[in-house]
């Protein structure tokens, strides 16, 4: 039993005691009435039947008064009520208004409990009012303190039955607000008096002829039909209002879900009914037996079956399904059915659903098919204007709103971008048919290669592209690149025939590739076509390609006189300590001063150098600026040191540690004070001869970092292996930290690994304070980044210390420390 259960039968309870309290009170009121001489003048048969039937009517002829879904009735029924008070002798009067009610519960299968609190009422109604009556007017005349008596009685009656329900609707968890209840009341009174006024004219007529009966007979009847007539008008009015309103509220952009949404919402409230939904037929697939389960419902006419429904499919349904009573409409769009709306349960016992909720229920149907289908259309336009026709795949649109979003939530992933080799030829060959028939094999090929959760889209043409989400690694993207291009190497049959296609795969890296979708997909689209050109199949994305058509070639020829003519200037960029906000050291950036184009970054020309043999000596340029920089400020600074990048070629070159020493010695730098930057993949290339490479220069004395850490996903377990003092994670996961937990939380996980090893953990790309609060609450030990200073060329280095040195100053002196 639920909570709502227990509350249910609880107030059933109440409302039966009430209904037997109510009915005792009423009987006792009853007692001490003599039996007043009445003389109706028509026989007490004639009036006892008179007065019932008029029960019955006013007891049809209810205005049904609703507050918060409970329907209550305000009645004509003082009009008989005073008749009887006149005409008839108490017990009959009683019995003339209990037996018809009776009988008009009964009909309407109004709930027991509440047909005894509704007889305990009438019974304390009549009680009362015989008591009052024969305290006010014990000699019943005709003339104005007989009139007078009457309408004190009806109106002392009247607000003491108001009183009631009004407490009922209290127990029923419905009750009306302070204003409802005073208009009930005066709804009440006002009525009462207007029955009372009538009775008493009836009286009077009775009086002066018998004949009169047939008068007032056909008077009770015309003020009962524009009494209700009235009632409907008004709600009509009310419906017709509420429709309009809903028309307006839905219709500006028609979605199918939200048509379907508002109309659930909105019929539900129109016909006061305890639920609508819309049911949609079920598509071919569904199973049989649940088709036939609802047959009803899907072949049934529109129609409203009430509660007392005769009709035996109407019948078996609401026993079947437990609807108590309900309005049904055929859904339509395109002249087919596409469902039925359903009206459930009306709510308050009162009534039930009648033909005039049916045309409501079926004008706002009408409505709603004409949104349905436009709505329908603007779905499919939609759906259209993001897919493509011929493989189902999203096409280019839809990619970029994918990828945008990963970009935008700050999330990590790759683009792989693949282009088949000889699709032209097939076309050529074989006619269009037969190449649409082979895209639409190796789109369904691709979605069966790729892991589950990527996004795969066709971008026009031969051109297909892949989003892969949560990745990080670039090795683990190539790999799953290598992976799809094996799956659609295989030859496909097409009409009887193999084809073979050959395809090239470019991959572009999310974040670390591009802020934006079309930079991605851009620098992918490069990264293909150098697949392409070199015939290597899968190929990642690196700035080299962005000049390959800017003449690169060119570039790369001009690097050697570069470095000799020192084009090549070190950058510096401090590195904080998160602990004690003091400057630990400074990394080395490498930028070419380029007398024509102006600056030209590392990403650009250290490739450069890898492919034309350079490496050697623009590391050499490097390091050798470097050192003499840090010898320059190690006067004022001790223990300040430097670091510097070593190219992935480098790591593995002979020299190299031979190099670096002669380096430190010239430049009276002590070894430990210089740190060689590795980056992680150059780690991963080759672990083994990397290991090697970096003892010797471990030997050297000098500081090995990881750079880029995270990025490679293999090299936790190396992490260990590695001779290193540091770990540098990558600025990828640091830069979303403000808005990202997933990144937050690798960052913390690198972090406790780092210490765990008893490593130094630097983070890079810290830009704003936010990011670098929460590294300082994650315990990592140093920061770098544009937010503490952008990489300044050596003569501005001494004078940020300085300045950096008053700042530190002044905030340890406002009592703000920066560290904890
Ligand atoms: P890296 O080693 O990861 O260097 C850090 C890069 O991040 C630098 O870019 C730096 O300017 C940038 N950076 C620093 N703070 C922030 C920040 O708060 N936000 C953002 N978005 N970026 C920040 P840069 O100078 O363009 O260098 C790019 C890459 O080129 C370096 O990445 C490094 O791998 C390579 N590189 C630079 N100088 C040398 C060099 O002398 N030799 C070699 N072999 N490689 C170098
Ligand atoms: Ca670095
Ligand atoms: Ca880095």
């Amino acid at each position: 039993m639920t909570t709502q259960d227990v509350e249910g039968s609880r107030s059933q309870a109440t409302l039966v005691l009430a209904g037997l309290v109510l009915a005792a009170t009423g009987l006792i009121a009853f007692l001490p009435s003599t039996g007043v001489e009445v003389d109706p003048g028509i026989g007490l048969p004639v009036a006892s039947a008179f007065v019932a039937v008029l029960f019955v009517m006013a007891e049809l002829s209810k205005l049904h008064v609703e507050v918060r879904g409970q329907a209550f009735s305000v009645s004509l029924s003082d009009l008989p009520l005073v008749l009887g008070l006149f005409l008839l002798p108490p017990p009959l009067l009683l019995a003339a208004r209990l037996v018809p009610a009776a009988v008009v519960m009964l009909a309407r299968r109004t709930e027991i409990p509440k047909g005894l609190f509704n007889g305990g009422l009438f019974t304390l109604e009549v009680g009362l009012a015989v008591l009052v009556m024969d305290a006010l007017v014990p000699e019943r005349g005709f003339g104005i303190s007989t009139w007078l008596g009457t309408y004190a009685t009806v109106l002392i009656v009247d607000v003491v039955g108001g009183a009631v329900v009004i407490w009922a609707m209290h127990r029923l968890g419905s009750a009306p607000s302070r204003a409802q209840a005073y208009r009930m009341l005066a709804a009440l009174v006002v009525s009462g008096m207007l029955s009372t006024t009538l009775a008493l004219m009836a009286v009077l007529v009775l009086h002066a002829s018998t004949a009169g009966l047939a008068l007032l007979g056909t008077l009770a009847v015309a003020v009962a039909l524009a009494h209700r007539g009235y009632h409907r008008l008004l709600r009509q009015h009310n419906d017709l209002n509420r429709l309009f309103l809903f028309t307006q509220s839905v219709g500006a952009e028609p979605r199918t879900e939200e048509v379907v949404h508002q109309l659930q919402m909105e019929a539900a409230d129109l016909l006061n009914a305890e639920s609508a939904v819309v049911r949609l037929l079920p598509g071919p697939e569904a199973e049989g037996d649940d088709k036939s389960a609802d047959r009803f419902l899907w072949t049934a006419p529109p129609c409203a079956v009430p509660r007392t429904t005769r009709d035996p499919a109407q019948r078996a349904w609401l026993d079947r399904t437990g609807v108590r009573d309900a309005v049904l409409v055929p859904l339509h769009d395109d002249g087919q059915a596409v469902g039925v709306v359903q009206v459930a349960n009306r709510r308050g016992a009162a009534s039930s659903f009648t033909e005039d909720d049916l045309k409501l229920l079926q004008t706002l149907v009408a409505h709603v098919e004409v949104l349905w289908h436009n709505g329908r259309l603007v779905d499919q336009l939609r759906h259209e204007a993001t897919h493509d026709a011929l493989t189902g795949l999203g096409n280019r649109t839809l990619f970029n709103d994918g990828l945008q979003a990963l970009i935008d939530g700050g999330g990590h992933g790759a683009t792989l971008l693949l282009d088949l080799d000889r699709f032209k030829e097939v076309n050529d060959a074989l006619g269009h048919p037969v190449g649409d028939v082979l895209l639409e094999k190796v789109a369904a090929r691709l979605l069966d290669h790729v892991p589950t959760g990527s996004q795969v889209a066709r971008l026009g043409g031969d051109e297909f592209a892949v989003l892969l989400r949560g990745l990080t690694s670039p090795e683990e993207a190539l790999a799953t690149a290598r992976a799809a291009r094996a799956a659609l190497t295989g030859a496909f049959e097409v009409t009887g025939t193999f084809l073979e296609v050959g395809v090239s795969v470019g991959v572009a890296m999310v974040p670390s590739d591009g802020g934006d979708a079309a930079t991605v997909l851009r620098r992918a689209d490069l990264a293909m076509y150098e697949a392409k050109r070199t015939g290597a199949g899968v190929v990642r994305y690196s700035p080299v390609l962005d000049h390959r058509s800017t003449g690169l070639l060119e570039l790369a020829g001009e690097l050697r006189s570069a470095v000799e003519q020192d084009q090549i200037v070190m950058y510096f960029q401090p590195k904080e300590s998160l602990r004690t906000g003091r400057i630990v050291g400074f990394e080395a950036l490498a930028r070419w001063m380029h007398p024509e184009r102006g600056v030209v970054m590392p990403e650009v020309f250290v490739p450069l150098s890898e492919q034309t043999g350079l490496v050697g000596l623009l590391g050499e340029a490097a390091a050798s600026q470097a050192l003499e920089q840090c010898r320059t400020w190690l006067s004022r600074r001790p223990g300040v040191g430097v670091a510097v990048n070593l190219s992935p070629r480098r790591l593995l070159e002979p020299g190299l540690a031979a190099s670096l020493d002669r380096l430190l010695a010239e430049h009276e730098v002590p070894a430990e004070l210089l740190t060689l930057e590795i980056t992680e993949s150059t780690v991963m290339a080759d672990p083994d001869a990397a290991v090697r490479a970096m003892h010797q220069l471990r030997d050297l004395g000098v500081r090995l970092s990881v750079d880029d850490f995270g990025t490679g996903y293999s090299s936790l377990n190396y992490l260990h292996r590695l001779p290193v003092q540091e770990v540098k994670i990558d600025k990828s996961f640091v830069l979303p930290m403000h808005r990202d937990v997933g990144a937050t939380a690798i960052v913390r996980s690198i972090v406790e690994l780092a210490h765990t090893l008893e490593l130094t953990v630097v983070a890079e790309g810290v830009e704003n304070e936010p990011t670098r609060q929460a590294l300082v609450e994650l315990g990592c030990d140093v920061g770098q980044g544009f937010g503490l200073a952008y990489p300044m060329p050596p003569e501005d280095v001494q004078d940020w210390l300085v300045r950096h040195d008053a700042t530190r100053r002044e905030r340890r002196a406002g009592g703000r420390p920066r560290a904890v």
